[in-house]
């Protein structure tokens, strides 16, 4: 009999399309070899009991950006650290988010070079284009498994400055859709029209208004809507994919989705804040981002689009901006927090509570992003020959949510003291335990995922 490297036995797992099993998983050079019934004879090497708990695909945060600079990650830490977050929150897969003006064929060996054997969890990258060379490298990128990009809307003139970008305009966007049409790629635009933001942070600015209200109405959601609409009607000029990152208000997801019924290849991201936090809450100036986390009643349209299966993905446009970049005023704090630790289970625990079918939340925190960034059915997907990565969730163990718990450097966490009903009970990441009984192991196989196509071209099974 062929033996195995690990069974995990007595688990309620969830399968694609049939809902929860109780099959066991046989795995075997870290990919899931066999499903079989819990009273199956198998030899493996090492059994795992999780009788009662449920096994998801492994969660992917599509959003994520790493270094302490939030550009590109350049110490052992930045991978080690945060993904360590990551895989102790269930997150198993993390797409990050490399932003320089230098060419990223070099930025991209040096940021592989530090992820590699000090990341927890899997990876790939997004790159953050925004220079005529890009431009031109755009088909070497794509060689090297990168397939989606990202566009700040809001970097006019020296806008990026503070990031290390230059300035550009729609035009530059214009070519950039044109060029990820042809190649099979996606554009990930961070809409904002910095225009109007600029007009309106003078004019709105209130200091008697508490800290995420003044934000909010310095960004408000119409600044947002007007920016999506742009660039999902560019898209549909183009023939290109477009993938809205984090968004955050009623008023930008109907934008999106009123051009979505006349154009398909429109894809919309929330992110956990948007989906739990609100102008309201007392966390204040750690909750500082961009988009600004919104009214109750926008929280409310975001889960309502949820449930209708309307948002495809739910990231947490994590970075580790340290408390002491956070402790001043809502204008002078740095925008940002991490997130990668509380997405899936902030967002499970939500979804159940809202009574939302499982099915729904697995493809927006797994499912939905492996395929749109061309990752399936390697992840996001549970079956034999997919990579054995797994999220164990114990239903029945509540979870205190703390700094401490989330691992990150940032050391503070918007959702500090919030209580959930579940917990992630392990983490295993190609087959290997990432977090064991709720504790991390000091494990770092997380590989490098190459991804030839995204969007339209992926969900097509456009050959590479
Ligand atoms: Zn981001």
């Amino acid at each position: 009999m062929e033996k195995y490297d690990l069974r995990l036995t007595g688990g309620e797992v969830f399968l694609e399309g049939h809902g929860t099993s109780t099959v066991d998983i046989l795995i075997r050079d870290g990919r899931i070899a066999a499903l079989t019934e819990p009273d199956a004879a198998n030899d493996a090497t090492e059994i795992v009991d999780i009788t009662g708990k449920l096994v998801l695909p492994g969660g992917i945060d599509p959003h994520v950006h790493l270094g302490k600079d939030i550009r590109v990650p350049r110490d052992p830490d930045d991978a080690e650290r945060e993904t360590a977050s990551a895989v102790a929150g269930g997150v198993t897969s993390i797409l990050t988010y490399l932003m320089s003006s230098n060419s990223y064929v070099s930025e991209f060996e040096d940021a592989q070079a530090v992820m590699s054997g000090n990341s927890h969890a899997n990876f790939g990258f997004h790159f953050v284009l925004g220079t005529p060379e890009h431009l031109e490298e755009f088909k070497d990128y794509m060689n090297l498994g990168v397939s989606s990009f990202k566009f700040f809307m809001n970097f006019r003139g020296d806008e990026g400055a503070y990031l290390g970008m230059p300035g550009n305009d729609d035009s530059f966007m214009y070519e950039l859709l044109k060029k990820s049409a042809e190649h099979g790629a996606m554009i990930n635009p961070h809409p904002e029209n910095i225009e109007l933001v600029r007009m309106l942070s003078d004019s709105t600015r209130d200091d008697s208004l508490p800290p995420l209200e003044a934000w909010n109405a310095a960004r408000p959601p119409f600044v947002e809507a007007d920016a999506a609409q742009r660039v999902a009607y560019l898209a549909s000029v183009t023939g290109a994919s477009v993938y809205c990152v984090h968004t955050s208000s009623n008023e930008a997801l109907q934008a999106i989705a009123r051009q979505r019924a006349a154009y398909p290849n429109l894809f919309i991201e929330t992110c956990t804040q948007y989906l739990t936090l609100d102008t309201s809450s007392d966390v204040g100036v750690y909750a500082k981002v961009n988009p600004p986390v919104r009214p109750r009643e926008d929280v409310e349209s975001l889960w309502t689009a949820f449930a209708n299966g309307q948002i495809d993905t739910v990231g947490s446009d994590h970075n580790a901006r340290h408390r002491s970049n956070k402790d001043k005023s809502i204008w002078d704090a740095s925008a940002g927090f991490p997130g990668m630790g509380t997405l899936v289970p902030m967002t499970l625990a939500e979804g159940l509570r809202r009574k939302i079918s499982l099915a729904t939340i697995v493809d927006a925190i797994s499912t939905r992003s492996a395929k749109l960034f061309g990752m399936y059915p390697q992840k996001g997907l549970i079956a034999v020959g997919s990579d054995a990565d797994l999220t164990v969730i114990d239903l029945n163990k509540p979870t205190k949510i703390t700094a401490e718990t989330q691992h990150s450097a940032a050391d503070y966490t918007p959702w500090e003291g919030t209580e959930i009903p579940l917990s992630v009970a392990h983490t295993l990441v190609g087959g290997r335990f990432a977090l064991r009984d709720g504790a991390l192991t000091d494990i770092c196989a997380g590989k490098y995922i190459s991804r030839p196509h995204s969007g339209a071209a992926a969900l097509e099974g456009r050959p590479s």
